[in-house]
C-alpha cells in the first residue's frame, strides 16, 4: 500500500486525487508554481512544494522538478490528473526509472495511443470500427487530393499529434484542399513539434459518444458505458452526460463489450476513453485518451465508483475492486464546466474572487478549487470548476440543473454560467437532440460567437 503520494497537477483535479488519497488513508504532497503559492490544492494536501515559477514548462511542465519533489518528500507514487504530463511517455519511463510508480497506463500505451495514426491501427486491429479514412499519414498535397476524391468529400484533415482541438481542419470541396491540408501540417508543426497529418471522412451529424474503460494491467477489463459530450465549442467539451440519451442498452453492451476486450488485449491498466463519433447507429472511433477525462464524475456519479481510487489501487498491483457484472446504471447524470470566460467571445477571464458560494443539496457535486478571496492566475486554463448533478432519470437530472447553477454564486469573474442557464431553456436540449454541432449554431444565432 502506498503510504504518500504525489500529486502533479492544480486545481479542481489536484483536490479530486487529494480528495480519494485521504479516503484511502494516503499522504499527499501538492506541487505548485509560485503563481499558485495560495492555491487550494497547496492547502489541501498533506505537505506541497514549490517547483518553479508561474509558466507551466518550468513548473507543472517540469520533469526534473517533480522528481527531484518526491525525493524529497518521500512520495513513492506520482498521479498526474489530466493535462500536463498526463500523456507524455517520457515522463512515465523517467518516473519508472527513478523507482516510483506513475498512476496511469504504461509508457508503451501512451506512445501507442498518443500517435493518432498508430492509435487507430492497433484498434482497427482489436475489431474496433473506425472513421474511413487515408491509411496512415498523407505527405503530400496530391496525395491528400486523390484521397479526397476516393472517400468524397467533405473530409477532415488532422495532425496525427493533435489534441485539444487543435490541429484539425475541415475540407468541404476539393477547392478547400490546399489550405485545410497546409494549415493543419502547420498547426501540428507548431503546437505538437509533427507535421504529420492524416485524412478521415468527416462526418456532419454525429454525436460525440466516448466508452470508459478500465483495466488491471493483467489482462482484465470492464466498460463504465458511454459519455455524450457532443456539445462543443471548437471541439472542447461544455456540456457531458451519462448515459447518452440517445444510446440504447443493446447498444451500449456492444460497443461496451468490444472496447473492454480490446483493452484487455493489450494489458491496459488503469482508466481510459475511447472517444467515438456515433451516427446513424454506427460507432466509429477517433481516439484514445490514455488519462482521467474531466468529465469522469458523470460515470461515477451512474455507477456509484470511485475512479481515482481505483486508479491507485491498480497502480499498487490490486485487484480491480469491482467486475462487469457489479457495475449497473443508475439514474441520469450531467455535468457542465464552469470556465472564467467573458461571452460572447469565451475570452479568459482570470482575477479575484470577490464572493464564491457552491450549490448543495441532493444529487449534486460541484468539484472546484474556488474560495473567497482566491485570485485565478492568468498562466493556466480557464475551466474554474465543474458542477456535477445526478438524478433518478435525464428530466430530474435537468431541473437539478437548473436548480443548482440559481445557487451557484461566483463574483468578481464573469464566467460560462449564462451559457448554461440559457441551454436549459432550449427545447433540444430538454429532448437531447443535438449532435456535435449543435452548440456552435447556437452561440452563432444567440450570441453572434463565430
Ligand atoms: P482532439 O484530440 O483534438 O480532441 P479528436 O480526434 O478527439 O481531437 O476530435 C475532437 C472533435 O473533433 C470530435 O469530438 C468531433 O467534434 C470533431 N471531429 C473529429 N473527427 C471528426 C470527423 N471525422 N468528422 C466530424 N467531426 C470530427
Amino acid at each position: 500500500m502506498f503510504s504518500k503520494i504525489l500529486v502533479a497537477n492544480r486545481g479542481e483535479i489536484a483536490l479530486r486525487v487529494i480528495r480519494a488519497a485521504r479516503e484511502m488513508g494516503i499522504q499527499t504532497v501538492a506541487v505548485h508554481s509560485t503563481a499558485d503559492s495560495d492555491a487550494m490544492h497547496v492547502r489541501m494536501a498533506d505537505e506541497s512544494v514549490c517547483i518553479g515559477p508561474p509558466s507551466s514548462t518550468q513548473s507543472y511542465l517540469s520533469i526534473p522538478a517533480i522528481i527531484a519533489a518526491c525525493e524529497i518528500t518521500g512520495a513513492e507514487a506520482i498521479h498526474p490528473g489530466y493535462g500536463f504530463l498526463s500523456e507524455n511517455a517520457n515522463f512515465v519511463q523517467v518516473v519508472e526509472d527513478h523507482g516510483l510508480t506513475f498512476i496511469g497506463p504504461t509508457a508503451e500505451h501512451i506512445r501507442v495511443m498518443g500517435d493518432k495514426i498508430t492509435a487507430k491501427d492497433t484498434m482497427k486491429k482489436l475489431g474496433v470500427p473506425c472513421v474511413p479514412g487515408s491509411d496512415g499519414g498523407v505527405t503530400s498535397l496530391e496525395e491528400a487530393k486523390r484521397i479526397g476524391e476516393e472517400i468524397g468529400y467533405p473530409v477532415i484533415i488532422k495532425a496525427t499529434a493533435g489534441g485539444g482541438g487543435k490541429g484539425m481542419k475541415v475540407a468541404k470541396t476539393a477547392k478547400d484542399m490546399e489550405k485545410a491540408f497546409q494549415t493543419a501540417r502547420a498547426e501540428g508543426k507548431s503546437n505538437f513539434g509533427n507535421d504529420e497529418v492524416y485524412i478521415e471522412k468527416y462526418l456532419t451529424t454525429p454525436r460525440h459518444i466516448e466508452i470508459q474503460v478500465f483495466g488491471d494491467g493483467k489482462g482484465n477489463a470492464v466498460h463504465l458505458g458511454e459519455r455524450d459530450c457532443s456539445l462543443q465549442r471548437r471541439h472542447q467539451k461544455v456540456f457531458e452526460e451519462a448515459p447518452g440519451p440517445s444510446i440504447t442498452a443493446e447498444e451500449r453492451a456492444r460497443i461496451g463489450k468490444t472496447c473492454a476486450d480490446a483493452v484487455a488485449n493489450i494489458n491496459y491498466i488503469g482508466a481510459g476513453t475511447i472517444e467515438f463519433l456515433y451516427e446513424n447507429g454506427e460507432f466509429y472511433f477517433i481516439e484514445m485518451n490514455t488519462r482521467l477525462q474531466v468529465e469522469h464524475p458523470v460515470t461515477e456519479a451512474i455507477f456509484g465508483v470511485d475512479l481515482v481510487r481505483e486508479q491507485i489501487r491498480v497502480a499498487e498491483g490490486l485487484p480491480m475492486s469491482f467486475t462487469q457484472d457489479d457495475l449497473s446504471i443508475n439514474g441520469h447524470a450531467i455535468e457542465v464546466r464552469i470556465n472564467a470566460e467573458r461571452l460572447p467571445n469565451f475570452a479568459p477571464c482570470p482575477g479575484k474572487i470577490t464572493q464564491y458560494h457552491a450549490p448543495g443539496g441532493l444529487g449534486v457535486r460541484m468539484d472546484s478549487a474556488l474560495y473567497d478571496g482566491y485570485s485565478i492566475p492568468p498562466f493556466y486554463d480557464s475551466l474554474i470548476g465543474k458542477l456535477i448533478v445526478h438524478g433518478r432519470d435525464r428530466p430530474e437530472a435537468l431541473a437539478r440543473l437548473g436548480r443548482a447553477l440559481g445557487e451557484l454564486i461566483v463574483d468578481g469573474v464573469d464566467t460560462t454560467v449564462p451559457l448554461f442557464h440559457a441551454l436549459l431553456a432550449e427545447e433540444d436540449i430538454q429532448s437531447g437532440g443535438y449532435n456535435i454541432h449543435w452548440l456552435e449554431h447556437w452561440l452563432e444565432n444567440n450570441l453572434g460567437d463565430g
